[in-house]
């Protein structure tokens, strides 16, 4: 569908969100319901994290069908690549495909923490092998795709192509950990898009202008992709340092202060959720072209989000919804 456009017709920035596959029935239980509610402001997709080495495969794969098969929202599996050999590659992404699935996030993926410099680490060096092979996997499969003739709803016709899959890639707006330049990370994503990625989403990131001029940075070097700015609500000062231990992103001083001292758990997710959302309107006033919404599975914050910017669809008549249903 198109993404510039919501299902009322209103001209709607695009907002997707990123959920990983629970460990536990009451964890998958709760997510079912988060996945209820983030479907209601009808996101142009949401992701699905995947264990580096495969370690949550069949879990990423329930979370991704149960969207599928319960609501409108395309879902997007994450995939990596980090320790896999070719034939193991390509058998993940048909298992994939045969689910259903036409959206990826193509990564390569860290080794497992502690792995030696000699660790395995497969046959795809790269996250931009990874969106060549999920191209080519696709198109092995379904080289031809029967399309409706406009106007003649009876009649088909056979397309040579099978319509192309939307494979994203990460980007870092801040450099990637092993970075020692910023220039080569504007050239590993021009790298992506040059084997077949349509879309980019970044890692976190706490000030936007590093945001923009990375943006700046990558069109000046060729990247053309959108490239969608990854924000999390942080709403508490234990998730604010875990998520900087994990991504190596640190955040400005005085946000993670005003964090630590707020004593109250309401007051934390203000603060949270406030930052997130001014931080959100400044990189769509310098012409982000949609939000990408870390959730930590939750949709409270993040739906504060969305509605502080003022980005809730008008809301649909339940006969409005059961016609966008697939
Ligand atoms: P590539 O960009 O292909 O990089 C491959 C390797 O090359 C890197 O690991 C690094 O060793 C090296 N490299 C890359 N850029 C540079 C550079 N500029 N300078 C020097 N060396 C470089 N991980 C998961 O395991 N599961 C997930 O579901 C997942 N989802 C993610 C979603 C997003 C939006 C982002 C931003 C990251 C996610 N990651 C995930 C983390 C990601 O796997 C790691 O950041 C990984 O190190 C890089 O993966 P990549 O796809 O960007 O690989």
């Amino acid at each position: 569908r198109d993404e510039t456009t919501a299902s009322s017709g209103a001209p709607q920035t695009p907002v997707s969100f990123e959920l990983y596959p629970p460990r536990t029935d009451a964890a998958a239980i709760a997510l079912g319901r988060t996945i209820d509610r983030l479907a209601q402001v009808d996101p142009a997709f949401i992701s699905v994290t995947f264990g580096a080495g495969g370690s949550s495969r069949d879990r990423s794969l329930t979370v991704l069908r149960y969207i599928l098969e319960n609501t409108d929202i395309e879902p997007m599996a994450h995939l990596t690549c980090v320790g896999s050999s070719h034939a193991e590659a390509n058998e993940l992404v048909r298992r994939f495909l045969d689910a259903g699935i036409r959206s990826f996030l193509a990564l390569r993926g860290d080794p497992p923490a502690g792995a030696g410099e000699d660790a395995p680490l497969g046959d795809l060096a790269t996250a931009a092998e990874l969106v060549q092979l999920i191209h080519r996997v696709q198109q092995e499969r379904e080289p031809f795709a029967q399309v409706a003739v406009p106007g003649n709803p009876g009649a088909r016709r056979i397309r040579k192509r099978a319509d192309r899959t939307r494979v994203a890639v990460a980007a870092f707006p801040t450099g990637h950990p092993r970075s020692k330049d910023a220039a080569r990370d504007v050239d590993v994503l021009l790298a992506k898009e040059v084997s077949g990625a349509n879309l980019a989403i970044t890692q976190l990131f706490w000030e936007a202008d590093d945001y923009l001029s990375f943006v700046e940075r990558a069109r000046a070097a060729g990247v053309s992709i959108p490239i969608l700015p990854g924000i999390m609500p942080t709403t508490t000062p234990a998730r604010l340092a875990k998520l900087t231990e994990l991504t190596g992103v640190e955040p400005p001083a005085e946000y993670s202060i005003a964090l630590e001292i707020e004593p109250d758990a309401a007051g934390q997710t203000d603060i949270g959720i406030s930052f997130a959302t001014d931080l959100a309107a400044e990189v769509l006033a310098g012409g982000a072209p949609g939000l990408h919404l870390y959730t930590y599975n939750r949709h409270e914050a993040v739906l504060d989000v969305v509605d502080r910017l003022g980005l809730m669809p008008k809301t649909q008549t339940a006969n409005e919804r059961n016609v966008t249903r697939r």
